[in-house]
């Protein structure tokens, strides 16, 4: 089946993006000049202080980009793309149901992680969840913002996840509608596009609207940056961990992930290959989350791999 080339991220973009070999440093002191200039701007003064664990992973602020359009908007145009994608994959019997093994996996590993990724967005508690299976031979998986959860058959069968790498994916994907990195890419192209000074007058006009709307489209094309792939990965590991699930599975799971783009399909080639810094950043990490592996309680159900 064909659906609409989906924004991704851990599948495609991230593959490319991490082989430049970017550190989470170089990341936020970028976010520090962008937070100044629309601090001047006088879009920055009212961002909510983003409450941070102390044990875990520490991936800073979130970028004052995100705030520049209201969440309540992307989390709409989001679950009625999400909605419209899972129509059509239904239509051509794509989409599979309830009681398909792989998506009781999937529930099952989504209902671990979920109550331990609230902590990292206090809207996610109102979240309207969805966990889907699309048959696809495609290498993917993504979760839109507002929890909208979809993973490709492909990614599942040609990588033969177990359960710990399901965890690392869905939380990577997870937590990048956490982080609202989407909603990020929103905000930059419309300051780029109107200018922060004019976006900020019209924000306090509360007349955005028409703007926002006609960015809906841009979801379906999105790629994040290195080092919202950077966090994703960290946080994500971070969220299984605490349901349990192996952190080293980030690694092996990038191993296969690069040993598939070998004879991959051209976009997942296209730029290219070494997640090698992916890898040694989730090495890095390792002492951070290894702690709250430990201690958590691990999952009472095991699935086999599709
Ligand atoms: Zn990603």
């Amino acid at each position: 089946m064909k659906l609409q080339a989906f924004h991704h991220c851990a599948l495609c973009a991230g593959l490319a993006a991490l082989d430049a070999g970017h550190e989470a440093s170089v990341a936020r002191s970028g976010r520090r000049l962008f937070t100044g200039a629309l601090l001047a701007a006088g879009v920055g003064a009212t961002l909510p202080a983003l409450a941070q664990s102390r044990d875990g992973v520490d991936v800073g602020k979130q970028s004052s980009f995100s705030k520049l359009v209201p969440a309540e908007q992307v989390e709409a145009a989001a679950s009625q793309q999400y909605a419209q994608m899972m129509q059509q994959a239904r239509s051509q019997k794509a989409l599979a149901p309830a009681d398909h093994p792989q998506v009781v996996r999937l529930r099952y590993v989504a209902e671990r992680l979920i109550p331990l990724s609230l902590r990292w967005n206090e809207r996610a508690k109102q979240w309207k969840w969805e966990v889907n299976l699309i048959h696809s031979k495609q290498i993917n998986a993504f979760c839109m913002p507002g929890g909208k959860i979809a993973f490709y058959s492909g990614i599942l069968e040609q990588l033969k996840l177990n359960d710990d790498e399901v965890a690392q994916i869905m939380g990577h994907e997870i937590a990048h509608a956490l982080r609202e990195h989407a909603r990020e890419r929103m905000g930059k192209t419309a300051a780029t596009r109107l200018g922060a000074g004019l976006l900020s007058s019209l924000l306090g006009l509360g007349s955005t609207g028409d703007t926002l709307l006609n960015m809906g489209g841009q979801l379906l094309t999105l790629r994040f940056s290195r080092e919202d792939e950077s966090e994703s990965d960290l946080v994500g590991m971070d969220i299984a961990a605490r349901a349990g699930y192996e952190p080293n599975a980030g690694v092996t799971l990038w191993q296969k992930m690069i040993a598939a783009s070998k004879g991959a399909p051209p976009q997942f080639l296209s730029t290219h290959p070494a997640g090698e810094t992916r890898i040694r950043d989730l090495r890095e990490n390792m002492p951070r989350v290894m702690p709250l592996y430990q201690k958590a309680e691990k999952p009472s159900r095991r699935f086999d791999p599709a």
